[in-house]
């Protein structure tokens, strides 16, 4: 860590909890402490103490076109000279619904919010009042925001009623958690059994991205629907990393499901705080001040978050710009399985579309028992070699790198070349 990063991680850790203001900012899963970043560039981030890196963050998700990309940077500047916010509707946020409602298959109403957390919080309100049940099914190693009802993981068996995963939360609203094994039907219906009739929705991530990257077992989406449709409960996808990551139209349309409710955020702000839910139209009616179940916000909508996402849906939607993306993180899996073959190194390698996660220890991850079988330390000693040779990667095993139309084929040489070197030292 360089002089300025180390001076100001010192300053930040007095005035801040951690020194940072999201906890897998502070690497303490990699070990060492945190640059901090000044400035971003298409694929490149730079900084204070002037070194540069290859970034396969993205702000964790929201950068699909690359760092300050032209058209973002130019919708948010007019959006700015005309005011930051007014807390009345404005006609950019109906553009956006309506390329949202446009692109998804399975929303003909959506609500702007301003964080992920809050779409995921207020779709799960939403579901309970309209089914008039109050459990739900989550699964093991899905995260879903910070709410309390959602910050719950599986205990020792998958069919344990939610235990919290931090203090703070109520014992009760937790016990409202069923958590099932992800890719395991099995588990779901045991979960739906134990709901009884109480059964309110099934949460998904339809591509996990927070245990790393998890892609669902063919057939599991469309057994998630089956279980819901059973016991009347709703199916919401928390879309808000997959939703036009995997294709214009997120993985609902990839994968042919129409989930009741669904979440987004991340991508749909182009860079800005955003969060969105949609869904059915009789179900989003029931949304104050249509309906009675209550949901606000002072900055949702707002102006400059909605123009950053407008110019990125539009980037989005121009030709063969899926195809690029697919094509470069084709070829980024590639190296980095051809490189821990020829280093001798456990591990493996999961992709969907331009996610994906480098596993170390096991050979197979489909859920989150694969998951903790991982090797963390030899993540942690990959990372920071990889930091060393300038490429940036999720200071956290289980996390998604993400491929950015901003990389180039240049980048990824780049890159292979230093996964190879540091799985090289990391099997000597
Ligand atoms: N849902 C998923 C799938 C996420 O990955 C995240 C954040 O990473 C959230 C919800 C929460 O979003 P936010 O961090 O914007 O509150």
């Amino acid at each position: 860590m360089g002089h300025n990063s180390e001076r100001l991680f010192a300053e930040a850790r007095r005035l801040i909890p951690g020194g940072v203001n999201s906890p897998v900012r502070a690497w303490r899963a990699v070990g060492g402490n945190p640059v901090f970043l000044q400035r971003g560039r298409a694929s490149t981030v730079t900084d204070v103490d002037g070194n540069s890196y290859i970034d396969y963050v993205g702000s964790w998700g929201p950068l699909i076109l690359g760092h300050a990309h032209s058209d973002v940077l130019r919708a948010v500047h007019e959006a700015l000279r005309d005011g930051t916010s007014f807390g009345a509707p404005t006609a950019r946020e109906v553009e956006l619904a309506r390329m949202i409602v446009e692109a998804f298959p399975a929303i003909e109403s959506v609500r702007l919010v301003n964080s992920g957390t809050e779409a995921v919080m207020s779709a799960v309100r939403l579901a309970r009042a309209y089914t008039g049940r109050t459990k739900i099914i989550k699964f093991a190693g899905c995260y879903h925001g910070h709410s309390d009802g959602l910050l719950v993981r599986a205990g020792s068996g998958a069919l344990t009623h939610g235990v919290p995963d931090s203090p703070g939360i109520p014992p009760a609203i937790a016990r409202e958690t069923l958590v099932a094994e992800y890719n395991d039907l099995a588990s779901v219906e045991r979960c739906a059994k134990v709901a009884g009739g109480d059964l309110a929705a099934i949460l998904v991530e339809p591509v996990a991205g927070n245990m790393g990257v998890v892609p669902p077992a063919p057939g599991f989406l469309q057994g998630l629907a089956r279980i819901a449709a059973q016991h009347q409960a709703l199916l919401i996808f928390d879309e808000v990393i997959t939703g036009f990551r995997l294709c214009y139209g997120g993985a609902q349309t990839l994968y042919g499901i129409r989930p009741d409710l669904t979440c987004l955020g991340k991508i749909i702000g182009g860079g800005l705080p955003v969060g969105a839910f949609g869904g059915r139209r009789e179900i989003m009616a029931q949304l104050a001040p249509e309906g009675p179940v209550y949901q606000a916000g002072t900055l949702s909508g707002n102006p400059l978050s909605v123009a950053a996402g407008i110019a990125t849906l539009r980037a989005l939607r121009q030709p063969r710009v899926y195809e690029r993306l697919e094509e470069l993180s084709a070829a980024l899996e590639e190296g980095l399985r051809q490189a821990l073959v020829k280093a001798g190194v456990c591990g493996c390698v999961n992709r969907a579309g331009s996610m994906l996660t480098l596993f170390f220890g096991t050979e197979s991850v489909q859920s989150a028992r694969d998951v903790g079988r991982c090797d963390t330390g030899q993540y942690g000693r990959f990372f920071r070699g990889m930091i060393e040779r300038g490429v940036y990667f999720p200071p956290a095993q289980f996390e998604a790198a993400f491929v950015s139309l901003a990389h180039s084929e240049g980048d990824l040489e780049i890159t292979v070349a230093a996964a190879a070197q540091c799985l090289a030292v990391l099997a000597s």
